[in-house]
């Protein structure tokens, strides 16, 4: 905190992670030698940069463009870019520092890393888009590779803008290397990749529920958001037969009880990814009810799935969904529970996930991209699908085997992620030296 005073995220992420290991590290004083702990919170390496470019009127915009390669004893630092006016050191270092623990939760050889930058992409044209994200490569290139660091999407940054910056990138290297993924399937993408964030909260939502002999069909699924994350969480959801109640983005909140069909579904999907549209449309088309500046978390639901932002569910939300019977809260979005929330519904010893193991199904599938590219094959959905399955259920397993408290019930899903994650690192970091 003295070094870096002005970074509340990434110390609100190490202050999360630290008081769950804390007890662990105790125990094993292995995990006390070599300065690990002080190295595991350091980025290995951050790179910043200025990224200027030209509007569509001929004005000069000047950008600030990140990557913060927080950790790479395992694996390629990997790790999605953000693209949003909040993008800041403190942001990005508390998603590469979540980033690190959750690639190694996927039993997969992966790094981590963040980046981004503090540019808007709301409003802007399809050419606007294109030359901010061409300025950012042209000095992100030298710094990534398919040995090195491999980035992906995030917060602003979908199909479109991985494109653009793919595009740069192989122009500038002459190479065509899977450097980065969730690229289009005409040039390498894998199958599935966009679905897996979400897909993978859904089958990580059902391992736990199981574990209570429950099912999520019928289930009432409280989703924010309408970006990546919440339309495929809100797909498989709404494959299974749950209800999804109510879907947002930063304008407000729609809410159907009856649940969202697929054709309102499909809708959102060609409003959001097509046209660039508001959620209040979805409402009007449907004439359903949208509450301007609302989050979800007043609506009755069983099961809580925050798929937006950091800090988007509060204490007062978390008592809220408490008092009308919310029973299971599964992070779609990384770090979407403030630490109050998260002490709250510990307390109150309902299912609670945290993002890093909940929403690794993307990550996985990155992952699994990479193998794809360098063997320079294509998989089915099936194979794909069914990998996303197994990884889904290791990280739960996981988590049950770390998190489970002596002789009870209970599964503290963030100790038993934390510690899992943390485990594979660590003994990566002291094999390898003071490095
Ligand atoms: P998108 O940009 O596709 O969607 C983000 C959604 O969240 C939009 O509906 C957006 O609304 C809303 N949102 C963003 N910021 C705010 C805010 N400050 N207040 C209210 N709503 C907000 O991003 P993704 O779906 O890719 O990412 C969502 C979350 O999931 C992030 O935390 C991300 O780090 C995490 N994540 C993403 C993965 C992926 O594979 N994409 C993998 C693992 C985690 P609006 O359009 O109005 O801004």
């Amino acid at each position: 905190r003295e070094k870096d005073p002005h970074q509340p995220e990434f110390h609100q992420a190490v202050e999360e992670v630290l008081s769950t290991l804390w007890p662990f590290i105790e125990k094993c004083k292995d995990y006390q030698k070599q300065g690990l702990i002080e190295r595991f919170v350091e980025p290995e390496r951050i790179i910043q940069f200025r990224v200027p470019w030209v509007d569509d009127a001929g004005k000069v915009h000047v950008n600030r463009g990140y990557r913060v390669q927080m950790n790479s004893a395992i694996g390629p630092y990997k790790g999605g870019l953000r693209f949003h006016p909040s993008v800041n050191l403190s942001v990005l270092k508390f998603l590469a520092f979540e980033q690190v623990l959750k690639n190694s939760l996927t039993t997969l050889p992966l790094g981590g890393g963040k980046g981004g930058a503090d540019f808007d992409p709301k409003g802007k044209s399809d050419n606007e888009v294109m030359r901010f994200c061409q300025a950012f490569m042209t000095e992100l290139y030298r710094h990534i590779g398919p040995e090195t660091d491999v980035p992906a999407g995030d917060i602003g940054v979908g199909g479109r803008e991985v494109g653009y910056m793919y595009g740069m990138y192989r122009k500038l290297r002459n190479e065509v290397t899977g450097t980065f993924t969730g690229k289009g399937l005409s040039y390498g993408g894998s199958i599935l990749r966009p679905e897996a964030t979400g897909y993978g909260l859904i089958y990580f939502v059902e391992a736990m529920l199981k574990t209570k002999n429950k099912e999520i069909a019928g289930q009432k699924l409280a989703i924010s958001g309408s970006g990546n994350v919440a339309q495929f969480t809100a797909h498989k959801a709404i494959e299974l037969d749950a209800l999804v109640v109510t879907m947002s983005d930063s304008d407000g909140v729609v809410h159907n009880p009856d649940g969202f069909t697929m054709e309102q579904w499909q809708y959102l999907m060609e409003l959001k990814n097509e046209r660039r549209g508001r959620i209040s449309e979805l409402a009007k088309k449907f004439n359903l009810k949208f509450e301007e500046g609302a989050k979800p978390w007043q609506y009755r639901c069983d099961i809580a799935l925050p798929c937006a932002t950091q800090n988007e569910l509060d204490v007062d939300d978390a008592k809220t969904l408490l008092d009308n019977g919310c029973f299971c809260i599964s992070e779609g979005a990384n770090m979407p529970l403030t630490l109050e929330a998260i002490h709250t519904v510990q307390e109150a010893r309902i299912l609670y996930a945290p993002g890093k193991a909940s929403n690794a199904g993307g990550v996985a599938v990155s992952g699994l991209e990479m193998a794809q590219n360098s063997m320079r094959q294509h998989w089915s959905e099936a194979e794909v699908d069914n990998r996303l399955h197994t990884i889904m259920s290791c990280i739960h397993k996981a988590c049950v085997s770390y998190g489970k408290e002596d002789e009870g019930e209970y599964t503290d899903y963030v100790t038993g992620a934390n510690i899992a994650g943390f485990v594979k690192v660590a003994d990566a970091m002291l094999a390898q030296g003071v490095v």
